[in-house]
């Protein structure tokens, strides 16, 4: 799959201030594509398109150049204790991705720039809970293997990961572009996880995503490297064939570790949800969407942020579990299902 280039790239002019910043202000005059100046990347006017559907796209094609002003983290549970960011959205076409639905009707990608004083504020969480071991998430706002040809950001922060006694980094990606992270000193401290899914999943809703055989290539080379490795099957759908389906991913996957024997394997498995906005957003730019939102046959749970999400309800849920326990622990015996939601 061909690597992101943007249509249109704006830059805060704060930005420019960083090497970073004058390097991709430099490639993208370098390449013609046409670039503008933006007060803040929070608020980019321009992009253009006035309908959903090509707001949506053409979003999906604007790069936003800013620098990260709030470097205060949140917590990410359950996968690790605090997740920062090295940007937000990617220029994937998930139909169901929560990025695209709560960043907005514009989901733009973003890249910040300052990522040394990104990872000094990381540091300062390492230093305040030493001797205990802090995990964190870089990959909850964002893909940031999708931009990592224009950025190198990745590779910075697995080197600087790679340096910490007590702090460890987790990254997810559907992207496969990894060949610049094999020959970096991580040390095992950043455990990279590909995002799966089933063939019917990833060829009904996964657009601009690399396919199956791409991400598991890149899962492979990365075993080689030495990375601890995972697998976020995500999001898990219950349709007709799901068993069958499914069953041939992990099958497949199965197949395709006997020759890698990563030094550790794990699973996260996340079972779909919706909320009444994404719903309504998703609708509006997919209106022939195969995706099942049917509020009648989902429960409503509220999350600690005060809004609803419409998961499956319990017995269905339950289902799920056991069966992508068993199955993951007979083809799997030696991984590690981390969690199920
Ligand atoms: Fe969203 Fe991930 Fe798909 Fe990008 S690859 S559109 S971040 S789900």
């Amino acid at each position: 799959m061909d690597l992101f280039i943007p249509s249109r790239v704006f830059f805060e002019p704060g930005a420019l201030e960083y090497p970073l910043g004058r390097q991709l202000y430099d490639l993208m005059e370098s390449k013609g594509i046409p670039i503008r100046i933006t007060p803040s990347h929070n608020r980019v006017l321009g992009i253009p398109g006035d309908t959903p559907q090509i707001a949506y796209r053409e979003a999906k094609r604007t790069l936003v150049v800013g620098v990260k002003k709030t470097l205060k983290l949140n917590t990410c549970r359950p996968s690790a204790d605090y997740e920062f960011a090295l940007g937000t959205s990617c220029p994937g076409g998930c139909q169901y991705c929560y990025l695209a639905t709560t960043l907005g009707r514009k989901p733009y990608i973003r890249i910040y720039v300052n990522v040394d004083e990104i990872l000094a504020a990381v540091e300062a969480y390492i230093e305040k809970h030493h001797p205990d071991i802090t995990h964190f998430e870089a990959a909850s706002t964002s893909d940031p293997l999708a931009v990592e040809h224009l950025t190198g950001s990745l590779q910075k922060t697995i080197a600087f990961f790679g340096r910490q006694e007590y702090g460890r980094l987790r990254v997810v990606s559907k992207f496969a572009n990894v060949d610049d992270l094999l020959d970096l000193n991580h040390r095992g401290h950043t455990k990279f996880r590909f995002s799966i899914n089933s063939a019917f999943a990833i060829n009904t809703f996964e657009a601009k995503t690399p396919s199956l055989t791409e991400r598991l290539g890149a899962a492979g080379k990365m075993a080689a490297a030495g990375y601890p490795l995972g697998f976020i099957i995500a999001p898990l759908f219950l349709y007709e064939d799901w068993q069958a389906d499914y069953r041939q991913l992990l099958e497949d996957l199965a197949a395709w570790i006997q020759p890698h024997q990563p030094s550790s394997l794990s699973f996260e498995l996340i079972s779909h949800r919706f909320t009444a906005r994404a719903k309504k957003i998703i609708l509006e730019r997919f209106p022939q969407t195969k995706l099942k939102m049917e509020e009648g046959s989902r429960k409503l749970k509220w999350g600690k942020y005060g809004y609803g999400k419409y998961v499956y309800p319990p017995d269905q849920l339950e289902t799920l579990k056991n069966w992508f326990t068993q199955e993951i622990n007979r083809l799997f015996p030696k991984a590690e299902i981390e969690y199920f939601t």
